[in-house]
């Protein structure tokens, strides 16, 4: 890459969450393979981000390479309206297989924030099947993060998401606070009141509650007691509300557990998956639901369709690979690796929580999180992650990972160094 590429880039190619008045600077990757990014001067980077949650298995793996290479031979793509085809078949009855007992209908969506529209217009559509089209608001919990597309950042947190910056464009949604028991503290029932009065006073006008299981991550990387999800789930019973677990970032074992709404024994009324869906190959997310829900809206006036339904909906590659990803997880000792990476990062950075800009630090499963008392100088810090041989992309207070479920001890030890590094120069 040329002084000349990088300036092309700089001058018209947007980076997430990125303005061109003085953007960050960007790091050319070349290749990438195991748990490892090469850069094009060939330094390698232990990757403590997994390509934001998704590459699980780490990078340029032989058999999800063979997974796309074979269904590239034989189709790439053919449109899902009136078609079907094995990769979507073998998706769709593999993930029946393993989520929560009850959810037997899968919507393939192209991402997951799309997948997030779809899952909230699954909800709202449902109870206009069942003539009671004024609950069509959501509530959810502060802190979330569930997408950036316009009903997904309705429901994320208000501030983290600038909803000031598009008041009048976005739907009002209804927030309970963050939940303030983590998963090692001592449940008080309490801790459920504030969800509990928001459902009480308007669940005649609420389609949903949509939550990140547990793992409340991009809005903040914080974990909330299983308890409080269980709760959640008797309320939204209790008052005819429909729950939507968004699992995208949670689902796949990242939690030590298949999906997070295992910690708590629920079953949702709807699921969202993605990110990991794919092994981090390419873009493909999933909606799942019940037979209830499903029944309900093929039954409906709205002619009993569903309303949705994208170009590239169903992608046999992205199906492939996920097929194929999906076989490596189960076959592999994932709650082992999970298990081990959760040890070694509980350990290595509790030294940190003496560092005097650390707030905080925190596991869960193969997730670990410092958080600083400022923001974090990103370009600063990146610069000696990259000199350390590790990615890293902290985000607001946050130096956080979540690796490859297939990082060594040595490499994982890299990571940890350079977190407390980073914690500690604050
Ligand atoms: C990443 C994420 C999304 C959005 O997925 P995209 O594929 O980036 O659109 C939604 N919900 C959660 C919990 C996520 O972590």
């Amino acid at each position: 890459m040329t002084k000349n590429d990088l300036a092309f880039d700089r001058q018209h190619i947007w980076h997430p969450y990125t303005s061109f008045a003085n953007p960050l600077p960007v790091y050319p990757v070349a290749r990438a393979e195991g748990c490892e990014l090469i850069l094009e001067d060939g330094t390698r980077l232990v990757d403590g981000m997994s390509s934001w949650w998704a590459a699980i298995h780490g990078y340029n793996h032989p058999q999800l390479n063979d997974a796309v290479t074979q269904q590239l031979q034989r189709m790439s793509h053919v449109m899902f309206g009136g078609i079907t085809h094995q990769p979507a078949i073998q998706l769709s009855r593999a993930l029946l297989d393993i989520v929560p007992n009850g959810l037997t209908k899968v919507f393939l969506a192209d991402s997951g924030s799309v997948a997030v529209e779809v899952a909230i217009k699954m909800a709202v559509q449902y109870w206009f099947s069942r003539n009671l089209s004024a609950k069509n608001r959501l509530a959810t919990i502060r802190g979330g993060y569930h997408g950036d597309t316009f009903a997904a950042m309705s429901v994320c947190d208000p501030v983290n998401g600038m909803h000031s910056l598009f008041k009048g464009s976005l739907r009002e949604q209804l927030f309970a606070p963050i939940p303030n028991l983590s998963p090692e503290d001592a449940w008080q029932p309490e801790a459920l009141e504030p969800l509990a009065n928001l459902l009480k006073n308007h669940h005649h006008e609420l389609a949903a509650l949509i939550l990140e299981p547990i793992v409340q991550g991009a809005g903040g990387m914080r974990f909330y007691h299983p308890e409080y999800l269980r709760g959640a789930r008797q309320l939204c019973d209790k008052y005819q509300v429909l729950l939507i677990a968004d699992e995208i970032a949670t689902g796949f074992g990242r939690t030590g557990k298949l999906f997070a709404c295992e910690h708590a024994d629920v079953t949702p009324d709807i699921i969202c998956l993605g990110k990991a869906l794919t092994g981090g190959y390419m873009t493909q997310a999933a909606v799942l639901t019940s037979d209830e829900v499903a029944n309900t809206i093929s039954h409906g006036p709205a002619g009993g369709t569903f309303m949705h339904g994208p170009t590239f909906m169903g992608n046999p590659l992205a199906c492939a690979v996920a097929v194929a990803s999906l076989e490596l997880l189960l076959k592999s000792p994932w709650q082992q690796r999970v298990a081990s990476i959760h040890a070694q990062l509980t350990e290595a950075l509790a030294e940190a929580r003496q560092f005097k800009g650390v707030a905080d630090v925190r596991c869960f499963g193969a997730i670990g999180v410092i958080e600083m008392r400022e923001p974090v100088d990103v370009a600063a810090a990146q610069r000696v992650c990259v000199e350390n041989g590790v990615w890293i992309r902290p985000f607001g207070k946050l130096i956080y990972v979540m690796p490859p479920f297939i990082i060594s001890s040595a490499q994982l030890s890299k990571i940890t160094q350079t977190m407390k590094q980073l914690a500690q120069q604050a």
